[in-house]
C-alpha cells in the first residue's frame, strides 16, 4: 500500500463510502512518536488538581486589550491573558473575538520549540486573521524556551508533548506547563484544538516514526467530516501545496491523545515535513488552519 496515498478517496463515491474509507484506512504509525529521542527525564504522576467548571470562557484572568491592527479590531476584538503568571514558564494566551457568536477553536503552536513551522504559522495568524464569527484562542509558541532556543525539549526539562495531563506541583517544567494547558483547554470546552508540529522525516520513513505531511487524531467521531472535507479539498490541489495523509492515535501523554481521551475534545495535529523550506511549510500549516476555520464558517472564503 502506498502509505502517501492511503485515505485518499475516489471523489466520485458516496459520502458516506468515503467515511468507511477514512475510518478504515487510516494508517497507525505510533503517532506522535514523531523521530526517536533522548529519554525523558521522569516528571511527577501525580494527577492535577480539580478544575473549575465547564463553560467559563469569560473566566480569564485579567485580560489585556491590545489593538493590533486598527482594521481588524473594528470587525473583531483582540485580548491576551498570562498563563502560569509569575513563574519562568508564564506565556501568553490570544484570544479573538468576532462580533457574531460561533464556534470556538483553540490553537497551539510550537509544543516542540524546534518545530518551527507550526509556531510561525500560529504567530503569524494572530496578526492576520479576520474572524467573522466565534472565537479563537491561540498559545504560540507553547514551549517558549523551547523555541527560543530551537530545540525540542522544553530547556532543562523533558518532552512537552509526553508529559501531558502534567501536574502544576510537578518539579519539572515541562509538566507544569502540560498541567496549566490542560486546564486551559478542559475550562475553555473549545469545539476543535489545532496543534501545530513539524517531522524531520516523511510518513511511515525512519523505521515508522516518521509523520511527516500528515494530520493525526485520536478519536475522529465528532470531526470524521471535517477530516474528509479536508482530504478531498488536498486531493484536489483547492488546499496545502502537498499531499497529507491521516494517521492514528495520538501517542500516550501527547497533547493530541490527552486530551481527546480525557476531554473529549477532538484534536488535529499537524505534521509538515521539514524537508521543504521554511515559508513553504509555514504555508501549508496555514492553509490546513484556514481550511478549519473555514469549515466552521469562522472566516469568510
Ligand atoms: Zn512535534
Amino acid at each position: 500500500m502506498d502509505i502517501n496515498h492511503i485515505p485518499r478517496a475516489p471523489s466520485g463515491l458516496s459520502r458516506r463510502i468515503l467515511a468507511c474509507v477514512l475510518t478504515a484506512a487510516v494508517f497507525c504509525t505510533g503517532c506522535l512518536a514523531a523521530e526517536p529521542q533522548a529519554a525523558q527525564p521522569a516528571g511527577s504522576s501525580e494527577g492535577i488538581s480539580s478544575v473549575e467548571s465547564k463553560n467559563a470562557r469569560e473566566q480569564e484572568p485579567e485580560a489585556v486589550s491590545s489593538s493590533l491592527d486598527p482594521e481588524i479590531s473594528a470587525v473583531q476584538t483582540v485580548r491576551s491573558y498570562p498563563i502560569l503568571e509569575g513563574t519562568e514558564e508564564e506565556n501568553t494566551v490570544v484570544v479573538i473575538e468576532a462580533p457574531q457568536d460561533g464556534p470556538c477553536i483553540f490553537i497551539v503552536g510550537g509544543i516542540h520549540g524546534d518545530e518551527t513551522a507550526g509556531w510561525k504559522a500560529a504567530e503569524r495568524l494572530k496578526e492576520e486573521v479576520r474572524l467573522t464569527r466565534g472565537t479563537l484562542y491561540i498559545l504560540s509558541p507553547a514551549n517558549r524556551s523551547g523555541a527560543e532556543a530551537d530545540q525540542r525539549y522544553v530547556v532543562n526539562s523533558g518532552d512537552l508533548n509526553r508529559a501531558f495531563p502534567g501536574d502544576p506541583k510537578s518539579s519539572e517544567a515541562a509538566s507544569r506547563i502540560a498541567a496549566a494547558m490542560y486546564r486551559e483547554i478542559e475550562r475553555i470546552q473549545p469545539d476543535l484544538v489545532l496543534d501545530l508540529h513539524e517531522s524531520k522525516y516523511l510518513l511511515g520513513t525512519n523505521q515508522g516514526y516518521g509523520l511527516g505531511n500528515t494530520l493525526i487524531y485520536t478519536d475522529d467521531s465528532k470531526i470524521s467530516d471535517l477530516l474528509l472535507d479536508f482530504l478531498i479539498a488536498n486531493e484536489e490541489d483547492n488546499v496545502c501545496s502537498e499531499e497529507f495523509a491521516l494517521t492514528t492515535p495520538g501517542i500516550a501523554g501527547s497533547f493530541n491523545r490527552v486530551v481527546t481521551d480525557q476531554l473529549e475534545i477532538p484534536v488535529i495535529t499537524t505534521e509538515t515535513w521539514r524537508g521543504y523550506e521554511l515559508p513553504h511549510r509555514i504555508g501549508d500549516q496555514m492553509d490546513i488552519v484556514s481550511f478549519c476555520l473555514r469549515y466552521y464558517q469562522m472566516i469568510d472564503g
